[in-house]
């Protein structure tokens, strides 16, 4: 039984703290899996600037926040852009490569990409991508082997400009089976590696799941005659969930499951299906996400 275990890195903080976590316990454990980096603006900053303003700038106002902290911190990435992660913390991308695991593209800058895909066009996508690629190029002295989307956000759009790069799979939807994409009557090339599983804050606090029953309860989701592909992120499984998923790593190699990197998955198993990509919402998580149709 294989699970295909893929590794989002979003953040500066998860690049930093989170990845060498997690090549610790891969490699105690001998797994190896396919790491996606955001190599970009870490501008995730944004996004809890937008969720708590009102409040906090009036506790700002109040407390002198800015005379403690300074203004540099408290608005990093939100009024010019933050840390370029992959200028920053190459070393910490070769280390992932250099341990074996395989290493694809995420995203250039993850928040934006979730905040503005709607309304990316062709031209925008492109400029993301190739500038994603070229730095992690840069830092592997080689192409990266794969790329997936932030988010689950993938249009037909994003998939034919994908078609351009050189990756030779991609994973950028939920689904079932690996399967090549269809836009427009068309298959394109490169096969989609669909995630399976659910991720941690997608279960956690619903139906009666807590850090208790959650690896009895993946382990309950995983298939033996099916695909199995599980996302875990640097920021959550490689921070503050770090035991809760080495046990993971132990209980499910016990059951005898092996982890293995995605395109492991694709050489292994030659792709049948043919499907479009469509959006949907999915339990516990805001928005519309990629499935296999
Ligand atoms: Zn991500």
């Amino acid at each position: 039984m294989q699970i295909g275990l893929r590794v989002d890195v979003d953040t500066f903080r998860g690049t930093r703290y989170g990845v060498p976590n997690l090549l610790a316990v891969l490699g105690a454990h001998g797994v190896s899996g396919s790491f996606f980096f955001s190599v970009g603006p870490d501008n995730m900053g944004r996004h809890l600037w937008r969720l708590i303003r009102p409040s906090f700038f009036k506790k700002m106002w109040r407390s002198g926040a800015s005379r403690l902290y300074g203004w540099e911190i408290l608005l990093r990435g939100t009024l010019w852009p933050g840390p370029v992660i992959g200028e920053k913390l190459a070393p910490v991308i070769r280390s992932a490569s250099d341990a074996g695991h395989e290493i694809g593209v995420h995203a250039w800058d993850h928040h934006r990409w979730q905040a503005r895909i709607d309304n990316m066009d062709a031209a925008a996508v492109r400029i993301s991508l190739k500038k994603a690629t070229d730095l992690q190029t840069a830092i592997l002295g080689r192409l990266p082997v794969s790329s997936a989307v932030p988010g689950w956000k993938c249009t037909d759009v994003v998939l034919k400009e994908k078609a351009r790069f050189g990756f030779v799979y991609n994973s950028d939807c939920r689904g079932r089976s690996i399967f090549y994409p269809v836009v427009g009557g068309k298959t394109l090339p490169q096969p989609q590696v669909p995630v399976t599983l659910p991720t941690y804050d997608e279960v956690i606090g619903r139906n009666g799941i807590t850090d208790d029953n959650y690896n009895e309860y993946l382990l309950s989701r995983i298939k033996p005659d099916k695909l199995n592909v599980l996302t875990i992120h640097a920021e959550v499984e490689g921070m503050a969930c770090l035991s809760l998923f080495d046990r993971f790593v132990k209980q499910a190699r016990s059951k005898g499951a092996s982890f293995v990197p995605l395109g492991q998955l694709v050489s292994e198993h030659t792709p049948a299906a043919r499907a479009g990509i469509v959006a949907r919402e999915i339990p516990g998580r805001e928005g519309w996400v990629s499935c296999q149709a």
